[in-house]
């Protein structure tokens, strides 16, 4: 039998938190290994908000400039909820700052400095066990058969993680509401305020942000799903 391949730092899943942690330890001077399920990048998706600890993190892993340069600061909330014949209203300025970012432009500038062949795309793992030889951390086995030995194993691969699983963590548990997301493209600018519009209505809860002057960002959560439905959240 091939002896595994070895390394030292694996992380598993090439989204956001892996990505921003290969980032990282490449800009500490330290190799690692992404491995990431898709063929490519997976830079889809609509938007997504970053708070003021996002942007340290950011700043820290050398890409907040950029990434200031392509989304606006929202400057207030805006909270409407609408019960029956009633409607309030309600303005609270935003204190630290908060962008909301096309999560394509995020994912590849994150992406962008990391070494060539640092990310191996459509590398699923499919299960983790501790190395019997114990000279190695973890043995991953890949959805081909293969294997791959790591000292120190990362898992960043979202919901259903193989590495939560082997630490024993326990299920995630979904919430059973679908989320909507998408963008709308104005041509010649919107009229919109930069303002993160909160609307709570018949059970949905529908949110705009703007994020230059011809892009916004929406989504709308809605209403809970009966039981035995899955959340998703679907891009438009
Ligand atoms: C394609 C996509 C689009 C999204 N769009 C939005 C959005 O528009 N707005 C928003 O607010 N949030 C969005 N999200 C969710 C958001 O990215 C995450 O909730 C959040 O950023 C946490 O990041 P993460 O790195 O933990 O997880 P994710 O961003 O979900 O990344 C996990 C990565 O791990 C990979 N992976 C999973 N299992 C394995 C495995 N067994 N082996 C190898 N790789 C694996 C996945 O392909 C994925 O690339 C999106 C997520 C994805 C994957």
């Amino acid at each position: 039998m091939a002896e595994a391949e070895a390394h030292g730092i694996v992380i598993v899943g090439g989204g956001i938190c892996g990505l921003a942690t290969a980032l990282a330890l490449h800009r500490k001077g330290i190799p690692s290994l992404v491995l990431e399920k898709s063929r490519s990048l997976r830079a889809d998706g609509a938007g997504i908000g970053v708070h003021a600890n996002g942007w340290r993190a950011l700043e820290q892993l050398g890409v907040a400039a950029e990434l200031r340069e392509t989304a606006q600061l929202i400057t207030v909330y805006h909270d409407v909820w609408q019960q029956g014949d009633k409607t309030s209203r309600e303005k609270v300025p935003v204190r630290m700052e908060l962008r909301c970012l096309n999560r394509k432009d995020l994912i590849e500038a994150l992406a962008k400095d990391i070494p060539a062949g640092a990310i191996r795309f459509g590398c699923r793992v499919a299960a983790v066990a501790a190395d019997p030889g114990g000279g190695h951390g973890a043995v991953l086995t890949m959805a081909d058969g293969t294997a791959m030995k790591a000292k120190v194993l990362i898992g960043c691969e979202g919901t259903y993680s193989a590495v939560a699983r082997y630490l024993g963590l326990s299920p995630v548990r979904t919430i059973p509401r679908p989320v909507l997301r998408g963008f709308t493209w104005y041509p010649h600018g919107h009229s919109f305020d930069t303002e993160f519009l909160r609307l709570r209505v018949g059970g949905f809860f529908i949110g705009r942000l703007t994020i230059t002057d011809n892009l916004v960002h929406f989504f709308v959560t809605m209403p809970k799903q009966p039981t035995g439905t899955y959340a998703r959240d679907l891009f438009i």
